[in-house]
């Protein structure tokens, strides 16, 4: 039976990505010519190579290797004595030789894995394959959209530029799980520094879906191979985020219930997930493998990693280094996880530690510093020149100079609001604490002008000692300590 002959009730979810990646590299994967594409005018950043001009020959680079070799280590995957390189063949005016070099039958890392977790559940997600291949160059249409334009323009910058393009088995139940997944793929790829999230198109997504009936999917949720080739599927083409992805998945699947429960058939084709209306439009029936006429790019050698690959290390990745966190520094769940969310929050917070009380500095990195980031959409790449400010504002607080709820509240909103340094804010604010004796003189004065709540105090009535450290704090413009004044209170009224 095929999904189509079956109720939209009982049909499951299936879907499977091809995630391209750029990998950061100086140099392009076949010539010299520089990756740092950002600021340049088009089509310089060219060669005889790049351009696919007559008798150019390619030389892979050894960088790109090594970060495939990296990401194969990081899933789990196997790692072949020898690849290869092949021509994927057709025409399209961004492709200047009218191949692309790809891998086909021999990619560098096959059969890996990615834990995910979903809603507090850890899933396994198959990596079938993770190849390296060329980035095409790009168009420009001007005046309009591809149908409206007037022309088109065409920069070949970005051809050549190394991807790795990473196919997952059909091991998603639902469009929620593939943006975990995503996230975690970007994750890992940035914990080996091989990956830049904030670069434009770093990340693009074809994401395969099909709606299988229920009784082919067993207890453990696997699905046989032949009801997964039996499903008809559509490949919507792009996706470029995370949040892109769950979206369109959720128009797709609705759309392809929608459809059977009509009575149509889902029709095995290409379509184009347009961001802006939301939607996902047909663009053309599926090419076939053979529509591209792969052969063997004769012009590279087959690539042997076998010993090389024993030498490349990759370092600890973030579910390890979470669960050394909560170890190591008696870490809750959610501040391990927030701690070692990216690299560079996880290397600040352990330059921290290492210094100062663990606790203070996971409270300053979790809530306090990702907190005031989150709340200005701010990344903490943003602070990477100002991340030994931060620091020293923890040092302030450490040497009890200033009280956490200063530092937090007026230090740390003020460096960020106006790029001021710590002790600059700490100056002007005049936050830094104010001595013992002015303290124990506010605290004579707050009990002066109110008896009504000292006498309550004196009656039992606990409460009434907030309001005369309220008082206190406001006598000394917040640069007391309320535990300190709480204390002083209590002795003074015994
Ligand atoms: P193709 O012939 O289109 O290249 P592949 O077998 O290489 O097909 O799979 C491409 C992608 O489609 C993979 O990510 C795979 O997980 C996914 N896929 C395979 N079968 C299904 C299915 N029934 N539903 C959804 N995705 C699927
Ligand atoms: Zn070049
Ligand atoms: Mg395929």
């Amino acid at each position: 039976m095929t999904a189509q002959a079956t109720t939209e009730r009982d049909l499951t979810v299936v879907i499977g990505l091809e995630v391209h990646v750029q990998l950061e590299t100086e140099t392009k994967i076949f010539c010299g010519c520089s990756t740092a594409l950002a600021d340049a005018e088009p089509n310089t950043h060219t060669c005889p190579v790049c351009l696919g001009l007559p008798g150019a020959l390619p030389v892979v680079n050894e960088a790109a290797v090594e970060s495939a070799v990296k990401l194969g280590k990081a899933i789990d995957a196997g790692i072949p004595e020898e690849t290869r390189f092949h021509r994927k063949n057709y025409y399209y005016p961004d492709l200047p030789k009218d191949f692309q070099i790809t891998q086909y039958d021999a990619p560098l890392c096959q059969d890996g894995e990615l834990e995910i977790r979903v809603e507090g559940e850890r899933r396994e997600i198959g990596i079938e394959r993770a190849h390296l291949e060329e980035d095409p160059g790009s168009l420009q249409h001007e005046g309009g959209s591809i149908e409206t334009a007037d022309y088109t323009l065409v920069n070949y910058n970005r051809a050549g530029v190394p991807l790795m393009e990473i196919v997952t088995r059909p091991d998603f139940r639902g469009p929620k799980e593939t943006r975990a997944f995503l996230a975690k793929l970007e994750e890992v790829l940035e914990y080996l520094g091989i990956f830049d999230s904030t670069r434009d198109g770093s990340l693009r997504v074809d994401a395969n879906v099909s709606l299988v009936p229920g009784e082919e999917v067993a207890r453990d949720g696997s699905i046989g191979e032949e009801a997964l080739a039996a499903a008809n599927r559509t490949e919507v083409k792009n996706i470029s985020s995370h949040k892109g992805a769950e979206k369109a998945l959720a128009y797709e699947v609705t759309r392809q219930r929608n459809a059977i429960r009509r009575g149509r058939g889902i029709d095995q084709e290409t379509r184009h997930w347009d961001e802006s209306r939301g939607i996902t439009v047909s663009m053309r029936s599926k090419e076939e493998e053979k529509d591209y006429r792969y052969f063997r790019e004769a012009d590279l050698p087959v690539l042997r990693v076998s010993d090389w690959k024993q030498e490349i290390e990759i370092p600890e990745l973030p579910d390890a280094r979470r669960e050394r966190f909560r170890e190591q520094y008696g870490l809750g769940e959610e501040a391990a996880a927030k701690l070692t969310s990216t690299k560079q929050v996880a290397d600040f917070y352990e330059d921290l530690a290492s210094d100062f009380d663990p606790d203070l500095a996971a409270t300053w990195v979790a809530d306090d510093l990702l907190g005031e980031l989150n709340y200005r959409d701010m990344e903490i790449a943003e602070m990477e020149g100002r991340l030994d400010e931060v620091r020293r504002l923890v040092e302030l607080v450490a040497e009890e100079e200033i009280t956490a709820k200063n530092a937090r509240e007026t230090v740390l909103r003020e460096m960020l609001d106006s790029g001021t340094d710590p002790d600059a804010v700490v100056e002007a604010e005049g936050l830094g604490k104010t001595d013992e004796s002015e303290v124990e003189a506010a605290v004579g004065e707050a009990i002066e002008e109110n008896p009504d709540a000292v006498a309550d105090v004196e009656r039992g009535e606990d409460g009434a000692i907030n309001f005369l450290v309220g008082q206190v704090m406001g006598k000394t413009g917040g640069s007391a300590d309320p535990g300190t004044v709480n204390e002083l209170l209590r002795e003074r009224l015994g």
